[in-house]
């Protein structure tokens, strides 16, 4: 694997690199401020399940501390087969995320898989969620640039800072003005428990401080997947100086149509929240 070399930042990375006496450059999503002075906190469910359901996490997670809601319509689910209780809405789910976004004026980031889709997502909601696996779909990175959208951008979970930062890069020269990065835990041939799947790099964090302009949070559901560690990692997450995090929220977790192990209900997300409040503080 490649370091990030000098010559990168100058010819590969221009415009993603950190120039000399900048720092994390804030940016703004539909009033949210990524890279400033507040923590960020993104939450809601793994996939949207009903309209009614979206607009009560919506105002839950909203009145506890989150900034903006996400969600996903489209998953990249590793088993093709879909049940009444194992499922993703596909484009009506898009419908339900900008009802939940007018309803509680909170904005939206919800993941884009193919571009067919590229222009109702951005009818309906703020940001557009380029997931792990997407990370060096480059004709969709291209097209999505030219949209202009702002973009969260999940790191891939076998990519190198350099990769990572490439991909941030296309965004960029296609015309994104607005790029967050997501740490969301890499492979490992070891973790701590079988459920455990990645391991969270939480030096990324200062990693990508020191070589890039742009904002970074952290996703501790998806990473560790496994509901007990999620605090920790995001009280960690805030630790290293992540300018926020992306975190699965429920009412009833345990029975989430996708990813039941790693969401935490509204009263955990609420102590959480505010632990990480005066953690910020004290950064
Ligand atoms: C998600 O956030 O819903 C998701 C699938 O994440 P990742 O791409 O990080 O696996
Ligand atoms: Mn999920």
């Amino acid at each position: 694997m490649k370091d990030i070399s000098k010559s990168d930042l100058t010819n590969n990375i221009p415009l993603a690199a950190l120039k000399e006496g900048e720092s994390t450059k804030p940016v703004t999503i539909a009033g949210v401020e990524f890279g400033g002075s507040d923590f960020t906190i993104i939450a809601g469910p793994c996939t949207v399940e009903s309209e009614e359901q979206i607009v009560e996490i919506a105002g839950e997670v909203k009145k506890r501390g989150a900034k903006m809601l996400r969600g996903g319509a489209f998953k990249p689910l590793s088993f093709p087969y879909r049940s009444d209780s194992f499922f993703e809405l596909g484009e009506v789910g898009l419908e339900y995320l900008n009802t939940a976004r007018k309803t509680h004026k909170i904005p939206v980031v919800t993941e884009l898989m193919d571009v067919k889709y590229l222009d109702k997502l951005c009818e309906n909601a703020d940001m557009i969620q380029i997931g792990s696996r997407n990370m060096q779909n480059f004709s969709l990175l291209e097209e999505v640039g030219r949209s202009g959208f702002p973009v969260l951008l999940k790191r891939h979970f076998g990519s190198s800072l350099r990769d990572w930062l490439g991909a941030a890069e296309y965004l960029l020269y296609y015309g994104c003005k607005e790029v967050v990065l997501c740490e969301r835990g890499i492979t490992a041939p070891h973790t701590h428990l079988k459920t455990s799947r990645f391991i969270v790099d939480l030096q990324a964090v200062p990693a990508i401080k020191e070589v890039s302009h742009l904002p970074i949070i952290v996703d501790p559901s998806h990473s560790t997947f496994q509901r007990s560690f999620v605090p920790h990692i995001a009280l960690g997450a805030c630790g290293v100086g992540a300018d926020g995090i992306i975190i699965d929220v429920h009412p009833t977790p345990e029975k989430a149509a996708v990813d039941p192990l790693n969401a935490l209900t509204y009263e955990n997300f609420s102590v959480l929240a505010e632990k990480l409040t005066k953690i910020k503080e004290v950064i």
